[in-house]
């Protein structure tokens, strides 16, 4: 079959082929690495608002038990399939490796548009999926860990929580069975926006190296950058908002229903309130219409981050991408065939499994907050206070300058949740982006970022197999 006509997960399979064969791994343990293991599908039935009956599909796919638990998040759409459910699952394994957290790969998702269904409707859909998986042992704090994903949220991590603590009363790391939840039901600071921040760390050290800036004709840094974000939702709402931030231009932005854009640069903000106000980015007053949406893909700029759904740059539109920078917010937006086009181009391309894991990473964070039973800080931040405000009373009497209130104040605070979280969350995405350019540097067979992503997820892998004695 050509690249054209892959599937999802096909297009996943063949990205970890290329890559594959830049390794010297036997056969056997390849293809350990590369199916999945367990696949659980099933139906069960809600009421609708008329009384009647349906039936929804749901799944829930572990691709990858080298570490347990398995993390993934759930997806609540009516485009939800087995082939697009294993196909995340397995981007979640070289994710989760790629950027050294310690979990196999997971995910899971139910067939059903969830703006057609009453919040009452959701919630009873959330815990019987649920209740699913644990019947089949497919969801805990040492096996299967969950998370939100297109369609779901903090909200959903809520019910699927309380879910489980109502089956498992007395498990004392219940807490750790999902990630995402809300602070208040164990959830962790900055998990909301955590991917849109991975996302924004991604670019930030993608584009700090003068050489690779050069090749592409750009200079270095994210200030000035003309940036297009397909999907305003979770992850390309905080990346534009991020990117902005960093003295980016956000130039245009793409919804389902319409796109939008101004060469002068859109306020990330004040388009998401004139969504809410009219639900539509379109007519923005600040900016113009494009006639389809998907001009805004081919708009002049220089970094492209699609972060709606999989399968949006194709060979299609691949020829007329103006973007020099592709960073891949959602998974698998780019088809094989598109791949191809854009390499032979000249195009950077950022991969989904390393530029979208702040998510999984800061999850990472909230289930060992979950099962330390403590929040991050909480023992430190006073005793570093106490600390600081010595060091700086001895600075003061040795130099005879006084600091200002303003500036004392910024000296002595002790660090929080929010700044372990960002911190951790940079240092890993700083360090996932140095090693997958230190592979690519390394081997003259391995010419783009997503091959030495997933070459280096394909050695960790194989380090936990040998770990086991299975192979030598
Ligand atoms: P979301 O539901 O919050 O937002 C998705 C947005 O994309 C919505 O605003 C939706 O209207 C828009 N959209 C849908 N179809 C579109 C189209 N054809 N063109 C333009 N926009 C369209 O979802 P999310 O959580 O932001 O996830 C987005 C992507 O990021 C998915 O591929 C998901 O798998 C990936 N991802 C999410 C997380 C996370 O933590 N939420 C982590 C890693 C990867």
């Amino acid at each position: 079959m050509g690249v054209n006509n892959l599937s999802f997960f096909e297009t996943v399979l063949s990205f970890f082929d290329k890559a594959a064969a830049c390794t010297s791994h036997p056969q056997g343990l390849i293809d350990q690495i590369k199916y999945c293991n367990s696949i659980y599908e099933f139906k069960f039935p809600v009421k609708r608002q008329d009384g009647t009956i349906e039936i929804l599909q749901a799944f829930r796919v572990e691709h990858s038990h080298h570490k347990l638990p398995v993390k993934g998040g759930i997806r609540y759409s009516e485009m939800v399939n087995q082939d697009e459910v294993k196909a995340l699952a397995a981007l979640m394994t070289y994710k989760c490796a790629i950027v050294d957290v310690p979990f196999g790969g997971a995910k899971g998702g139910i067939r059903f548009e969830p703006k057609n269904y009453t919040e009452e409707q959701i919630e009873h859909i959330t815990r019987r999926y649920t209740a699913e998986l644990v019947k089949k042992n497919f969801i805990g704090p040492g096996v299967d860990v969950p998370a939100p994903d297109y369609g779901t949220g903090p909200r959903e991590m809520a019910w699927i929580l309380d879910t489980y603590r109502a089956l498992h009363p007395d498990q004392i790391d219940a807490d750790g069975c999902v990630t995402g939840k809300p602070i208040a039901q164990g959830g962790i600071h900055g998990r909301t926006e955590a991917t849109g921040r991975g996302v924004y760390f991604a670019g930030r050290r993608a584009t700090c190296y003068e050489e690779d800036m050069k090749k592409l004709g750009l200079t270095r840094g994210l200030e000035g950058k003309k940036v297009v974000v397909q999907g305003l939702g979770n992850v390309g709402y905080y990346a534009a908002k991020f990117f902005r931030e960093a003295g980016a231009v956000i130039v245009a932005l793409i919804e389902w229903d319409g796109a939008i854009y101004n060469p002068k640069g859109l306020d990330v903000d004040a388009v998401q309130k004139h969504r809410r106000e009219t639900n539509s980015i379109l007519n923005f007053p600040d900016a113009k219409n494009f006639v389809k949406n998907t001009d805004g893909l081919e708009y002049e700029c220089d970094i492209l981050i699609p972060a709606a759904l999989e399968r949006q740059i194709t060979a299609q539109n691949a020829p007329n991408i103006k973007a020099k920078i592709i960073l891949e917010a959602a998974n698998g937006p780019t088809t094989a065939d598109a791949e191809k086009i854009l390499v032979d181009k000249g195009v950077m391309i950022v991969p989904d499994a390393y530029a979208n894991a702040g998510g999984v990473t800061v999850s990472y964070f909230e289930w060992l907050k979950n099962l330390s039973h403590v929040r991050f800080g909480r023992l430190s931040k006073r005793f570093e206070e106490g600390s600081h405000k010595r060091l700086l009373g001895v600075v003061e009497r040795l130099t005879g300058k006084s600091l200002t209130d303003e500036e004392k104040k910024i000296i002595i605070r002790g660090a929080d949740e929010i700044d372990f979280v960002n911190s951790g969350l940079e240092e890993t995405m700083y360090n996932a982006y140095d090693d997958m350019r230190e592979t690519m540097m390394k081997s003259p067979r391995i010419l783009d970022l997503r091959t030495a992503a997933f070459v280096n997820a394909i050695n960790k892998i194989a380090v936990s197999y040998m770990q086991m004695g299975i192979w030598p």
